[in-house]
């Protein structure tokens, strides 16, 4: 049984001392506020599909419209998606100068919205699409919308396909912001793992470069991690109730 009100009081006592502190956020950091984890086999996005069939580069390159298809619902639900207060939390911390940077494999945006500044993606976002012939990137939304709308595959001037700049099955991470967010995972002293059941590699790996590197580690999460055992605070709860109140506590005290 754990004691909530101490392990919020240890996170926060954490904050406060540390000199650079990351937080990475996963699937789970969103789903409160709607979004399922479209990674994981619990969503319920895999049961008709095989995953590498429709949401692969290959998949896409070749059958658009069956990729539009699959997201379709996905879509429509990131793009109505309102932050939660742990969202809001983690941009209260950075605002205070508490948290230096988050990094997310979550592509709904929810944390700029919320109004943190360093957000590093890793998994990419829906903010832009990418035409596959030509390479022009255009704003995602009018795209998606209109896609959402009528079901056609959203193209370019070029008559080119456009992607969503969410990083597919089969792709490689975006070099520049995972370079970042090492460099960050390098340069922290304290890391809070939010939402992150610590599946998705190369993601996976960050909490244990900061350990290895002699940073403390706060996991908040609803499922065990395999990296409980090395955690400085580790809190199984629901991140949206949580994580406002360490934010509550480290600011003000
Ligand atoms: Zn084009």
């Amino acid at each position: 049984m754990q004691d909530l009100d101490k392990l919020i009081a240890q996170a926060a006592d954490l904050l406060r001392q540390a000199n650079y502190a990351v937080a990475m956020t996963g699937a789970g950091h969103s789903t409160p506020s709607g979004i399922p984890d479209f990674r994981s086999p619990d969503s319920g996005l895999w049961t008709q599909v095989d995953p590498f069939a429709v949401a692969s580069l290959f998949a896409f390159r070749l059958r658009p419209q069956e990729f539009y298809n699959w997201i379709r619902p996905v879509a429509r639900l990131v793009l109505e998606a309102e932050p939660n207060p742990g969202h809001y939390a983690l941009a209260r911390l950075e605002a205070a100068g508490l948290l230096k940077a988050v990094i997310t494999q979550n592509i709904d945006g929810l944390h700029q919205k919320a109004g943190s500044q360093r957000v590093y993606e890793v998994h990419g976002h829906i903010r832009e699409a990418t035409c596959i012939r030509c390479y022009q990137i255009v704003p995602a939304d009018s795209a998606i919308k209109e896609f959402l709308d009528d079901g056609q595959v959203p193209r370019c001037e070029c008559g080119g396909v456009m992607k969503p700049n969410v990083i597919l099955f089969g792709e490689q991470l975006p070099l520049k912001v995972l370079t970042s967010a090492r460099q960050d995972t390098t340069a922290c002293d304290l890391m809070l793992v939010v939402g992150s059941s610590l599946n998705v590699e190369p993601v996976a790996d960050l909490p244990l470069m900061a350990h290895g590197h002699g940073a403390k580690l706060i996991i908040l999460n609803y499922q065990p991690t395999h990296l409980d055992d090395r955690a400085d605070v580790l809190i199984h709860a629901d991140l949206a109730e949580v994580l406002p109140r360490i934010a509550d506590k480290a600011i003000n005290l």
